[in-house]
Formats: C-alpha cells, sequence, structure tokens
C-alpha cells in the first residue's frame, strides 16, 4: 500500500489540510521526507518539541518506562505520576497538579474548576468567565468559546454559556465587563495563536489587580508559553504576576502527550472525589517522559540558551528584512519568535511558509498576517543559521516573483 498525501483525502476527515510533505525520520532540528528530502525544523510540531526530535533523553525514558509498566487507570497512582507532580509543585506556584492529556483537557479542567470553586463559596450567580479576542484555548465546545475567535465555535449549536471577551493589552475593556459576578478571567500570558502577542506589564498587573477586586480567579493558559518557551520556566515568572490556576502542555511531553492543570491546595480542595477525571490523564509513559523534558528544559544552561538563540533569531529576521522589506514587526519572547508582514504582504504567511518548505525549512504562521517560529530550544547554532539561509532564499524567490 502506497502512503501517500492523496490517500489523506481519501481515508481522513478533511479539517485538515495537510502539507505534501510525509516527514518519515527526525533528529534533533532535522527532518526528512519520504523521498529524502531534509528540512530545518523550525517549527518545532507547534511548540511542542521543545527538544527537537528524538532526543536521547526522552527516548530512554520513554523506552525504559515502556518495558515496566504502560496504563493503570486512576484506581490506582503510579511512580512517573507523582515523580513529575512533584516536580511541578517545586518548581512553580502549584501546589497542587491534576493530570490531562492535551492542551484543550487541562484548560477544561481549569474552566470547570473555576466554575465550582464560585459555586461553592459564592452561590451560582457568580459563573461569568472572561476571555480575551484572539486568544485560543483548544478545541473542545467550552475551551473554543473561551477562545476569542467565534469563528472557531460558531455552528456546533448552544455554547457554554456566561462567556465574554476583552481586548488583550487593554485594562478599560476588562474592567467595563468585570463585576462581582465574574468567576474567572482566563489568559495567555504571550498569545500565541493569535499572533504572538506579548501582554504589557501594566496590562497583566491591571488584570492581577481586577481580579482580586472581584473574587475572581486567574488563570494562565501556558499550553503554548510554558515549559522553557520564554527563557523563563513558565511566562508568569518573567512577569511578575502569579495566576490561581496555571494550564501546561505541548512542550511538557517533548512530543509525547500530555497536559496539566496547577493550583493551589485552596483551590483544588473543591475538585472532590468525582467531580472531574480522565482515563489517560497520569498515564505512566505520558509522565515518565514528561518528567525527563522537564529535567532537562528545567536548567540555567537551556533557560539562558532560550534567550541566546532568541537573539539570534530576532537579529536573523532583522537582517532579512533589512534587505526585502517584508515585515512590519519582529515580535515575541524567547523561542516563540512572530514575523509579522507588512502591508504589503498581508494576508500571505501562507505563501511564505510554503516558499520555505520548498527551500527545505519547516516554519508555522500565526493567522495570515504572522510567521511564527517555535523550534526546539536546543536548536544548533548552525541549523538556526542554516535555517535562515534558506529562508532567506524563499522570500528572495517570494520578492522576485512579486516584481
Ligand atoms: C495549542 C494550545 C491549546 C490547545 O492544546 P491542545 O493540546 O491542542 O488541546 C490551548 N491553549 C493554547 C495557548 C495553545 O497554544
Amino acid at each position: 500500500m502506497q502512503l501517500t498525501r492523496s490517500l489523506f483525502d481519501d481515508v481522513m476527515v478533511p479539517n485538515y489540510a495537510p502539507s505534501p510533505i510525509i516527514p518519515v525520520k527526525g533528529l534533533g532540528s532535522r527532518l526528512w521526507d519520504q523521498q529524502g528530502k531534509e528540512y530545518i525544523d523550525f517549527a518545532g510540531g507547534i511548540a511542542v518539541n521543545c527538544l527537537g526530535h528524538c532526543h536521547p533523553v526522552l527516548v530512554n525514558a520513554l523506552t525504559e518506562q515502556a518495558n515496566k509498566l504502560w496504563h493503570l487507570s486512576n484506581t490506582m497512582t503510579n511512580e512517573p505520576a507523582l515523580a513529575l507532580a512533584k516536580r511541578l509543585v517545586d518548581h512553580t506556584f502549584a501546589e497542587k497538579v491534576y493530570f490531562a492529556n492535551s492542551g484543550a483537557e487541562a484548560n477544561e479542567a481549569a474552566l470547570k474548576l473555576v466554575r465550582r470553586v464560585a459555586l461553592n463559596k459564592f452561590g451560582a450567580e457568580k459563573s461569568q468567565i472572561i476571555a480575551f479576542k484572539m486568544g485560543f484555548h483548544g478545541r473542545t465546545l467550552f475551551t473554543v468559546t473561551v477562545g476569542g475567535q467565534p469563528a472557531y465555535s460558531d455552528g456546533f449549536g448552544p455554547k457554554p454559556a456566561d462567556i465574554d471577551h476583552a481586548e488583550y493589552n487593554n485594562l478599560d475593556s476588562l474592567k467595563a465587563l468585570m463585576s462581582d459576578k465574574t468567576c474567572a478571567v482566563v489568559l495567555e500570558p504571550l498569545q500565541g495563536e493569535g499572533g504572538i502577542i506579548s501582554p504589557t506589564v501594566e496590562f497583566i498587573k491591571g488584570v492581577r489587580e481586577l481580579c482580586d477586586q472581584h473574587n475572581a480567579l486567574l488563570v494562565f493558559d501556558e499550553v503554548q508559553s510554558g515549559v522553557g518557551r520564554t527563557g523563563e520556566l513558565y511566562a508568569y515568572m518573567g512577569l511578575g504576576v502569579t495566576p490561581d490556576v496555571l494550564t501546561t502542555a505541548k512542550a511538557l511531553g517533548g512530543g509525547f502527550p500530555i497536559g496539566a492543570m496547577l493550583t493551589t491546595t485552596e483551590i483544588a480542595k473543591h475538585l472532590v472525589v468525582g467531580t472531574h477525571g480522565s482515563t489517560y490523564g497520569g498515564n505512566p509513559l505520558a509522565c515518565a517522559v514528561a518528567l525527563a523534558a522537564f529535567d532537562t528544559v528545567n536548567t540555567a544552561e537551556v533557560l539562558e540558551g532560550v534567550k541566546a538563540r532568541e537573539a539570534l533569531f530576532k537579529e536573523a529576521l532583522v537582517k532579512i528584512n533589512a534587505k526585502y522589506d517584508v515585515f512590519s514587526e519582529i515580535r515575541g519572547k524567547g523561542l516563540l519568535v512572530g514575523a509579522a508582514l507588512n502591508a504589503k504582504w498581508a494576508g500571505k504567511s501562507r505563501d511564505f511558509m510554503l516558499a520555505a518548505a520548498a527551500e527545505g525549512l519547516l516554519v508555522l504562521m500565526a493567522g495570515y498576517n504572522v510567521i511564527r517560529f517555535a523550534p526546539s530550544l536546543v536548536i544548533p547554532e548552525q541549523d538556526i543559521a542554516e535555517g535562515m539561509v534558506r529562508f532567506e532564499a524563499a522570500i528572495a524567490k517570494l520578492v522576485e516573483q512579486q516584481a
């Protein structure tokens, strides 16, 4: 049987439009497709492969655990889950951890938790959840409704109620929506899917204050920004604002599916036995890999390395732009970098992604106006340099075609 891209259209639900490239092998920040063509990976599986492909520490953790124990169910706990939870508690504000399998599920747990806390402490009236326009929190009906792009949540019947959206980096718009009926404010401390938008310190501190004033919980969705991505273990650590609930996934498993919700004992106590759960949440394989990924990322060397690589990415992009004038702004933090296209190239991020792939470079979009880079946190300098040569070649071709 031929496993080709056209088979996708024959047998898969058409909710994705995957590239014609089918990678079959990865190592570090390089990938090879079915034809043996090599790609440099600036996409990192959308901020997931924090240690690149097939990192020996992760391969070891996975194979070792695979020979011991795969799955139990939550009628029993297991050693990898306990070890990972302890690690997360030791290195963050959190005192309690709930494991899920994805970012959306971690957020689903967070949303159910904040609703339950408000109900128990203040009554049914306090159910409003405020999130932000262009925010992204996953694709379950609850999380996608909390997300700030109605196009993603429309058309699936009645939505979970009492969810409002303010403007990111606009405290007045939040103030206008907020009251003592607000149960929680949910935000990404660096908007990813929405276009790589950093919060201002004033905004993020103001959100915390408003939450405190109205007895609302502050939820940080760090599914994309967490686990070293910004050069801090979690983005909140670089902002000087601590949330009440934090969700983490993507890079947490380094490519193995896992998500987690972190919170305090005082808040966690409301999720009593029977209130929430997941068959696979806390799965030994996932937790063993995540523990290895977490320990590898959570070192001064790797986190400082992210900041050094951020500078390399931004310098290279500024240099390319000086030559071709295609970007209006280079932004983001750590290795979550966005290159916003200028008016002349508005709406064309997909063209840049395809042109880069033709040159042997994988990049991402963040909407139709921003090219996104979310590479391995340990991508070798040589791969950054070579990838940027390929990116420049792609842009040169686009510019030439347009002239
Ligand atoms: C990717 C993402 C999610 C959803 O994670 P899944 O694992 O796809 O469910 C949620 N929030 C943010 C900020 C994300 O970037």
